[in-house]
């Protein structure tokens, strides 16, 4: 269906928002890396169009596409770019014919490098239900009901990075080193509560501190930062009541605030709530350039086929605009025409179930198109209300 749109210019005729700059700097990367990028792209760049926005993309190699051109799974070249930009758009990195490689060469390599250059040290992952995919959780429609839950994940900190951090052979024995300093807790924390203030007001701190000191320092230092957020209501979990309290109970979340390695699991953990991987999208804000990218990997098993979710890419550019081009109602509005669409009963292969699904099964490619097309409605209505 094509639908009117309005010159681009009413929007700021009514006083909408203001014109927006952006550099976006795009690395698709491997597998469906690329296939699902191209959609979230696609509605970014209307986004700008429609909006009167100067966005200006780029686009650069990382992981295996980087491997096989130049020999490196982060090229100086991608970095700069990423560093002069304002927002980078990643997709998925990884394939099966890079396993031989030893760690420090393999795609994956190049993710990590991007994600410490930039300096992100607030990962967001939301995990949500919705009403049109109940029936894709294992879980229990009346359980997920409702279920909104933003982790913010510490990024930089914690077991992934502390030192020392070894594994001797010769003698059987490995470890690493769990650390955080107070500031590090701060800072995470700070993002943390400003989200839940404006969201529900509710800030769950995850943390071990009955068996952990460096938990303790985290319990401590959160109960102190919770003093400049009087609004928010704070409550401490131990990480592995939370981790049942979050199958059992996950209306009970708003926002959720943990260390690296918990954050990771229980994020994880909480994608059975919205029932496909695909369905995922991640903020990583704090540092120099915030990026954001889905949560999902670069799915070799079913790349180059066109039948990759999108949604979970596009969603991604929702968090972009949110966090880096300050246009929460176009957030808004992707968040909404995704919702529309699955509404609608249209479904990609890993979320059709039912005959019924079967039956709306979309590429990956119509997917992003039918979002594309509810957007376009959403934004024009928008529009025609301002106009009145
Ligand atoms: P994966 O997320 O790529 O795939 C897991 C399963 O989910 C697969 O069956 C896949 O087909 C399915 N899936 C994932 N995303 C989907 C989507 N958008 N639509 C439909 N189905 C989807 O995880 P994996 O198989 O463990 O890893 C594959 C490769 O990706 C590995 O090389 C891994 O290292 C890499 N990886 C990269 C990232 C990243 O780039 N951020 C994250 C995780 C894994």
């Amino acid at each position: 269906m094509l639908v009117r749109r309005l010159p681009s210019k009413t929007a700021h005729q009514f006083g909408e928002h203001a014109k927006m700059k952006l550099k976006v700097l795009i690395v698709a990367g491997d597998g469906i890396g690329p296939e699902v990028t191209a959609e979230a792209a696609r509605i970014l760049r209307s986004v700008a169009e429609w909006g009167g926005h100067d966005f200006e993309f780029h686009e650069a190699l990382i992981g295996g596409a980087a491997i096989k051109a130049q020999g490196t799974p982060l090229p100086s070249s991608t970095l700069d770019t990423a560093l002069e930009s304002d927002a980078v758009l990643l997709g998925a990195v990884g394939g099966n014919e890079f396993n031989s490689l030893p760690p420090d060469r393999r795609p994956e390599a190049g993710l990590l490098q991007i994600r410490q250059a930039l300096g992100g040290f607030a990962n967001l992952r939301p995990a949500f239900a919705h009403p049109a995919l109940a029936a894709n959780s294992p879980l229990k429609p009346e359980v997920i009901d409702g279920a909104d839950i933003l982790f913010v994940r510490e990024l930089l900190g914690g077991l992934y990075f502390g030192e020392p951090r070894q594994w001797d052979r010769e003698a059987g024995s490995a470890w690493n080193t769990m650390r955080y300093t107070r500031d590090e807790v701060i800072r995470v924390a700070r993002i943390a509560f400003e989200l839940a203030q404006k969201r529900r007001k509710k800030l769950t701190s995850v943390d071990k501190a009955n068996v952990l000191e460096v938990s303790q320092l985290w319990r401590a230092t959160v109960t102190e930062v919770a003093k400049d957020y009087p609004d928010v209501a704070l409550d401490h979990q131990y990480v592995d009541a939370m981790s049942m309290h979050l199958m059992n109970t996950p209306r009970n979340f708003d926002v959720v605030l943990t260390e690296n390695l918990f954050g990771d699991i229980l994020s994880d953990e909480s994608a059975v709530i919205t029932g496909s991987l695909g369905m995922l999208p991640s903020a990583t804000i704090g540092g120099q350039v915030n990026l954001y990218e889905p949560v999902h990997g670069s799915a070799p098993d079913i790349a180059g086929k066109g039948i990759a979710n999108p949604l979970g890419a596009i969603l991604t550019a929702a968090m972009l605009l949110r966090h880096s081009a300050n246009l929460e109602q176009d957030a808004l509005a992707i968040e909404t025409a995704v919702r529309k669409v699955l509404e609608q009963g249209y479904r990609t292969a890993d979320l059709a179930r039912s005959e019924k699904d079967k039956k709306m099964l979309l590429s990956t490619q119509a997917m992003g198109k039918q979002v594309h097309e509810a957007l376009n409605e959403i934004i024009d209505k928008r529009q025609a209300m301002h106009a009145v």
